[in-house]
């Protein structure tokens, strides 16, 4: 039988999730606040709810795409108690790991199951159904949301046991925002000692400087005509997002003792840019190494 699923948050990401899972035919009964978000569903015909707590109840899947951790845990506490006994909780947001196992905890503690599975692929990937899903949670939980996020996904990975699919996700994002940091630095350098962008990426691209930053998201406008370089850096992935989440990385280091200085270090940068970015995609970071190097884009 066709599982019935509740939805929380049709945001960026939200929204077109959950209008796949109605293409894919299921029944979803979904709930955001936000009229525009409302509005959008219903041209998706996605049916709404008036409250979350009536999209959650009598489903047998709940899934939540929202902003941040405190969020996600006071919604748990009002949708808990409205669910049927044992419903699985599938929390899809970037938050700290500590939050993810509290919120499943929560779950369990009412008498439900958890998952978190955060994702990666950005709005593209949702709209897609492209993305790519890390999962936190016990075996047959996994398996029983397999099929579901298989239509909202390309990819999905079971991690580990609570918390380890946001585990695996912000120790990602850290070494994204490390790695683009890197290359931007190396870009710069490269066109203050004559080396063109497209000979910088003829060579890198397949020696050993070689990265997912520079081969599909290249921070300047030319070797990869889809990256947001050459779309004046509308996101994409904005930096406001990559500052969250090297936040949660910062916050990971420190709580478990690992010697992180470049991730510290890269969250300090991406957190002074955030603060100028003016909503533009985090590859824009290679804008503010020329800056600061006293330096001008080059003529392609
Ligand atoms: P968003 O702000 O567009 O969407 C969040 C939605 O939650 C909003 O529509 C808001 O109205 C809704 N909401 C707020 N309170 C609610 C409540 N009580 N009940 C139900 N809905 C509620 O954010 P987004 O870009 O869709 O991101 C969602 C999550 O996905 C974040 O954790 C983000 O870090 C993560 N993420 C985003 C991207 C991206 O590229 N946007 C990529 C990967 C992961």
């Amino acid at each position: 039988m066709t599982k019935t699923i509740g939805f929380l948050g049709l945001g960026h990401m939200g929204g077109p999730m959950a209008a796949n899972l109605v293409k894919a035919g299921y029944d979803v009964y979904a709930f955001d606040p936000s009229a525009a978000a409302q509005e959008q569903a219903r041209a998706d015909g996605i049916a709404l709810a008036d409250t979350g707590p009536a999209a959650a109840a009598g489903r047998d899947i709940v899934i939540t795409m929202l902003t941040n951790g405190k969020l996600v845990r006071d919604v748990y506490a009002e949708l808990l108690p409205a669910a049927v006994p044992a419903t699985l909780f599938v929390d899809c947001s970037t938050i700290d790991v500590a939050d993810a196992k509290a919120a499943a905890e929560a779950a369990s503690a009412a008498g439900h199951r958890a998952l978190d599975a955060p994702v990666s692929g950005g709005v593209a990937g949702a709209a897609a159904g492209t993305l790519t899903f890390m999962v936190g949670g016990a075996d047959a939980d996994f398996a029983e949301a397999l099929p579901v996020l298989e239509v909202m996904g390309a990819k999905v990975v079971h991690c580990g046991a609570s918390g380890v699919g946001q585990a695996a996700k912000i120790c990602n994002n850290m070494l994204l925002g490390i790695s683009m940091i890197g290359l931007s630095e190396a870009l710069v350098l490269g066109e203050k000692l004559g080396l063109s962008h497209q000979s910088f990426f003829d060579v890198v691209s397949t020696a050993s400087g070689q990265s997912w930053a520079l081969t599909t998201y290249c921070p300047v406008p030319g070797p990869v005509p889809t990256s947001p370089a050459n779309n004046d850096y509308q996101p994409g992935f904005a930096t406001a997002l990559m500052n969250k989440d090297l936040g949660l990385a910062v916050e990971a280091l420190r709580a478990n003792g690992v010697d992180g200085r470049i991730g510290a270090l890269a969250a300090e940068i991406y957190s002074e840019f955030n603060e100028t970015s003016g909503g533009r995609d985090f590859s824009a970071i290679v804008t503010e190494v020329r800056e600061r190097s006293g330096g001008s884009a080059p003529a392609e």
